[in-house]
């Protein structure tokens, strides 16, 4: 079925609305992205000054296959976009518990949480190495490589590793295939042969991953490594179902890439907030899916911020913050659900009430800091981690006990380690981002305090000091993502991934009360993250051409 002559509205130009606008447009549909902010993207805007370049939101590649897939539906392929590059390292772990003893030179001449039995001399483990007097470990695109990093911290880890890597890349087929792609929202679309096929492994995984993972390495560290990655999607090791362990297919067997290169038409370089040069990191992901868009047909309007959806008896009527109301057939909303719901419908017209927005499991938010800084940052990597040894006290002052961390886990990102293009010569560019509960209060003091706090770690733990030489600083935080993209409680991502939000329990694609009304991106199915809210998109495309 075609969707020709249809107009359909979709609400929010994040991955998940300009992936929806895409499918909606190729099946014929007349398609208009209304999005309240200054550029397309959603959580992945842009923040450019004085020569700097920030991608404000997702800055790892993953899952290129997703992409690849996307493009593809479209008889296209991510190249005709922008092109990728593997990153070398995939990243840098600074352990903090490594550092007391840096100032020996640095060297790590012993495993440094050893557990169990002798281990290779890990000085010689390609994974090792240090500056400044900081020891780190790196992430390599080199299976052997990576083994011989995890035996040299653990006897055993090595091939405990690969076990765990051949098992997690079932997992990711048999997800991907049974679960991710196939879109199925109710109970009844899981009693089918192929899903009670896969049910096995299912089932295995609904445990969580801090159990999982013990069950192969005993060092915290190596824990660590093969659970950072859930913070991707808004969860800690006790709360996210084991199923995630996939997630290491993901960035060791996939890869961990950089887009680059992208140069949108003249047409859709304004709806970027961009107007010279090449685009790299995520943005350039954003730029070629606009593009795609303008090519089958799609429009897009800026600050057009969406105020009411009003069901009349054929369609749709919605309002704007400027008084303007326009009729459409049908609408998605990719903006966050609770908002939709609770803002911009009246209540006869909502799925949930209040008492169930109320009580979700919410991704974290996050303390951001976008620095431009004179000079080089070595040895920060591209995609550098800062992990405390015992991290259970940071997911407890996200999950239990809100509060800011006394000793956070964070994350740093420099593209400019990579990417020349991103800072003016003889500068980096970098951000900080410290995962912290939703609903935290942010007021100027306490960020004040905190970035104090967070710049005091990254010297002592990495030995690189920003203090004196930052010259361009923003921040960004709960308030932020409640402001700019009406973010229930400022969360950073939307619902975390715990088991009881997992697949049919997340809300679905299509309105509970309104026919017409759709539902795409991170709060939707598969979830969290660029690759699934491309998918999501898919999604919510096929519900809308199953129903019209
Ligand atoms: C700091 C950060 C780092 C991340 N890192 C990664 C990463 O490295 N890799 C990865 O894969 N993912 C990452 N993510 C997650 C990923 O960015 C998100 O899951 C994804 O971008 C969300 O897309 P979405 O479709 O849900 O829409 P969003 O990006 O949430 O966009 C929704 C849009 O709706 C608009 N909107 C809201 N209300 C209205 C209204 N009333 N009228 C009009 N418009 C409205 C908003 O302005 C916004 O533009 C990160 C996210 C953040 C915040």
């Amino acid at each position: 079925m075609t969707l020709h002559d249809t107009s359909i509205a979709v609400i929010g130009s994040g991955f998940g609305g300009l992936s929806t606008a895409c499918y909606l447009a190729d099946a014929g549909a007349d398609v208009t992205v209304l999005e309240q902010n200054e550029q397309v993207g959603g959580r992945a805007s842009t923040i450019q000054r004085d020569g700097f370049r920030f991608d404000m939101g997702p800055s790892w590649y993953l899952m290129p296959d997703v992409f690849e897939r996307f493009f593809g539906h479209f008889d296209r392929e991510p190249d005709d976009y922008y092109g990728l590059s593997r990153l070398d390292p995939h990243y840098r772990i600074f352990f903090k518990s490594d550092q007391a003893a840096a100032s020996d030179g640095g060297v790590v001449t012993e495993r440094p949480d050893a557990s169990a039995g002798p281990a290779t001399d890990a000085g010689e483990a390609p994974g090792f190495g240090s500056a400044n007097g900081a020891r780190y470990v790196d992430m390599l695109p080199d299976l052997d490589a990576n083994v011989a990093t995890f035996e040299a911290i653990e006897s055993g880890a090595g091939d405990a590793l690969r076990s765990y890597l051949d098992t997690s890349a079932t997992h990711y087929d048999t997800a991907m295939e049974h679960f991710v792609y196939e879109d199925r929202p109710r109970l009844r679309d899981w009693v089918d042969l192929d899903v009670m096929r896969a049910a096995p492994i299912g089932l295995q995984l609904l445990g969580t991953m801090d159990d999982y993972v013990a069950d192969y390495f005993e060092s915290h560290k190596l824990r660590q490594i093969m659970q950072y990655t859930l913070v991707f999607l808004g969860g800690s090791p006790g709360n996210t179902p084991a199923l995630y362990n996939m997630m290491s297919h993901v960035d060791f067997n996939m890869g961990v890439f950089y887009p680059e290169g992208a140069d949108p038409s003249d047409e859709v370089r304004p709806l970027l907030n961009d107007p010279e040069g090449e685009i790299s990191g995520l943005s350039a992901v954003v730029a070629g899916m606009t593009e795609l868009g303008t090519d089958l047909g799609v429009d897009y309007e800026l600050n057009a911020e969406v105020t009411e959806i009003i069901s009349r008896r054929e369609g749709f009527e919605l309002e704007l913050a400027d008084g303007t109301r326009s009729d459409f057939d049908l609408v998605v909303s990719d903006a966050d659900y609770a908002h939709t719901e609770q803002e911009l419908l009246p209540e006869h017209a909502r799925g949930y009430d209040a008492d169930y927005w109320e009580s979700r499991t919410y991704a974290p938010s996050a303390f951001l800091m976008y620095l431009g800084v004179e000079g080089d940052v070595d040895p920060l990597e591209h995609h550098t981690l800062v992990l405390p040894d015992e991290w259970d006290g940071h997911f407890d002052q996200i999950f239990e006990e809100p509060a800011w961390p006394d000793d956070p886990a964070y994350y740093v990102c420099v593209p400019s380690a990579t990417d020349d293009s991103v800072a003016p010569e003889g500068h980096s560019n970098l951000f900080v981002l410290v995962p912290i509960a939703p609903g935290l209060d942010d007021d100027e003091d306490t960020r004040a305090e905190y970035r104090e706090v967070v710049l005091d770690d990254l010297a002592a733990n990495t030995g690189v000091d920003l203090r004196d030489r930052i010259v361009l600083e923003e921040q960004f935080s709960v308030a932020d993502f409640a402001d700019r993209y009406n973010s229930m409680q400022g969360t950073a991502l939307g619902m975390a991934h715990t088991l009881r939000q997992t697949a049919l329990f997340r809300p679905p694609h299509r309105s509970k009360e309104l026919d017409g009304l759709y539902f795409t991106g991170s709060y939707t199915t598969p979830g969290i993250g660029v690759p699934m809210c491309l998918i999501s998109g898919e999604h919510t495309a096929d519900a809308v051409r199953d129903d019209h």
